[in-house]
């Protein structure tokens, strides 16, 4: 692996150049804008940036649109004064170092807390998820409970988990799945997403017959639903 520089009018961009045992060469432009390019193991440096050059129009057009995607949605930060939700409302997250509490969450009215030995914010990001795994673990199983009786279903497990695509699931031997970062977002949709799943207890599919039944427990689901659709991302 090795870099090189790109220089674009006034801006840098790397490109770390993967040579391997390849005929043709390939570009991609990663997440932070630079560029990721394979190429086969006998073309010298000066004849890759010969031809990165010869490709600057799509390469900055394609920068421009990653770019702008990463700046839509940024990575999160753990750091105090940040945004962070809880059941849909927006808290400020505090972070206090401390030897004694750390590990611990409080939440507050319009405060999370986060206790930690010190100020890094991965500690304060494992710290904080799991706190919301403990808490998804209390509120999700609730709600189950609440429209299977309602619905007069039977289910086996309820299993919290850490998924990255999938808000929830359902298996044919009846156990439910759903992912902790539910606990993010506002009540409304986490009871769509536990609706869903057991309406599967009752169609294993996205049939017409599905969706009536998830109609008559939700009759506003499209809404919830659209809503999770449009901003589910968010949460991840
Ligand atoms: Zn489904």
């Amino acid at each position: 692996m090795k870099k090189l520089v790109f220089q674009y009018e006034t801006e840098t961009i790397e490109v770390t150049v993967i040579r391997s045992k390849r005929k043709t060469l390939s570009i991609a432009i990663q997440p932070d804008g630079n560029l990721l390019v394979k190429a086969p193991l006998g073309l010298s440096d000066g004849e890759i940036l010969k031809w990165i050059k010869s490709k600057t129009g799509w390469i900055i057009r394609q920068r421009e649109k990653v770019l702008e995607q990463q700046n839509a949605n940024p990575p999160k930060r753990y750091r105090t004064g940040e945004k962070v939700s809880y059941l849909g409302c927006e808290y400020e997250l505090e972070v206090r170092i401390s030897e004694g509490r750390a590990g611990m969450v409080g939440l507050l009215e319009d405060k999370i807390v986060v206790f930690s030995k010190e100020d890094s914010e991965d500690i304060v990001e494992n710290v904080l998820n799991g706190w919301y795994v403990e808490q998804a673990k209390i509120w999700i199983p609730k709600r189950v409970r609440f429209f299977a009786s309602q619905m007069g279903e039977q289910y086996k497990n309820i299993m919290i988990k850490n998924q990255k695509k999938r808000w929830g699931s359902c298996s044919s031997d009846r156990n439910l799945n759903f992912n902790w970062r539910l606990i993010r977002m506002p009540k409304d949709i986490i009871d769509y997403v536990v609706v869903h799943e057991l309406c599967h207890l009752k169609q294993m599919n996205h049939s017409k017959a599905f969706w009536d039944e998830v109609e008559k427990v939700l009759p506003d689901y499209k809404i919830r639903k659209k809503w999770l659709d449009e901003n589910g991302k968010i949460f991840i």
